[in-house]
């Protein structure tokens, strides 16, 4: 099952968070219309975070992330770097300052996981969450949000310095997984750091804002695949989320064998096809999915077989998850596990 609300996170601050005019004027190498950034959380890019949304770079009530594709919805106005569970999150992620500056303001203690245990209502007014805005010079500012309450290290009049820890990810204000949502304004407007100064609709236009180490880490990913493992039991999207799926080790006398994969970012038409084989190479599983009918935020397919009364080979068994899209293989991905 899909979580209905999946993309939200935040819009914008309100009420006793509201935006603050004052600047400051750093001495900063930036030059003196753009900032260059470093990453806003301790984590790689494709492994152990993922970008679920990015700014809505089209006016209209539709939405369309910065190189056209379907990675953000309507009026979202930052970057979200998803963490892939639960237990990752738990573990700990940084959230980190992205230049040199101030801290503006903060807000900590909203609960974690509010959102998800009650309702929209519950989060009103403080959809970020806990939060942190910096501001850098030249009039531009970065501000964090949903971070774990009672995680910041800062607090309003601190300077910071480029990568320094700010508090961590968490789940609090408009979120249902975690994340960190990142947003940059120069002048108090909005700015997407992938494509700054960019034309409406220009699909791709405009400057990067990123530090040109972290490019390549940071290339658009129009599908991504967030988990991706083998269970011995019937696989949900909580399981998955709680992060207890990845982890688990298959035993020989497992009731079932099931590899399962959750993607973000697929789109209408994408078929979905996984396998399982066992040792010798025989199929025991198959799932390929219809071609989806929409685009999705998120989708997971698994493909399981129980324990036959013979028991399990022991062995390598190896599952192939594979995205097509007019026959073309779009997005693959290999695993194997060992009884
Ligand atoms: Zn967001």
């Amino acid at each position: 099952m899909m979580a209905r609300n999946l993309t939200l996170c935040l819009a914008c601050f309100h009420g006793a968070f509201a935006i603050v005019g004052a600047t400051f004027g750093f001495v900063s190498s930036a030059s003196a219309q753009s900032i260059q950034l470093g990453m806003p959380i301790a984590c790689e890019l494709g492994r152990t975070c993922y970008i679920q949304n990015y700014v809505d770079a089209d006016p209209s009530p539709s939405a369309k992330d910065y190189k056209c594709g379907t990675l953000t919805y309507d009026a979202h106005n930052g970057t979200d770097f998803r963490v892939p569970s639960l237990q990752a999150q738990q573990a700990g992620v940084e959230v980190l300052a992205a230049a040199n500056g101030r801290v503006l303001r903060t807000r900590d203690g909203a609960p974690d996981g509010l959102f998800r245990k009650s309702a929209r209502e519950a989060v009103r007014d403080v959809e970020c969450g806990n939060g942190v805005v910096v501001e850098h010079a030249e009039h531009w500012e970065t501000q964090y949000c949903h971070m774990a309450s009672g995680s910041l290290q800062v607090k309003s009049g601190d300077v910071v310095k480029v990568g320094q820890p700010l508090g961590r990810v968490g789940l609090s204000g408009l979120t249902e997984y975690p994340h960190l949502h990142f947003t940059v304004r120069h002048g108090n407007v909005v700015v997407d750091p992938f494509a700054y100064g960019a034309a409406p609709g220009s699909c791709g236009g405009g400057e990067l804002l990123w530090d040109p180490s972290l490019r390549a880490q940071l290339a658009y990913q129009e599908r991504t695949i967030l988990n991706a493992g083998f269970t011995s039991r019937p696989v949900t999207m909580d399981l998955i989320e709680d992060g207890k799926a990845d982890k688990e080790l298959l035993s020989a006398d497992a009731p079932a064998i099931v590899a399962f994969v959750r993607a973000i970012g697929l789109k209408a038409g994408d078929v979905q096809w996984l396998s399982v084989r066992d040792p010798a190479g025989h199929v025991i599983a198959e799932n390929r999915a219809a071609p989806l009918e929409r685009d999705k935020a998120q989708t997971m397919l698994f493909a399981g077989r129980k324990r036959p009364a013979s028991g399990w080979e022991k062995g390598n068994y190896k599952a192939t998850y594979s995205v097509e899209r007019d026959g073309q293989v779009v997005l693959k991905r290999d695993l194997e596990t060992t009884l």
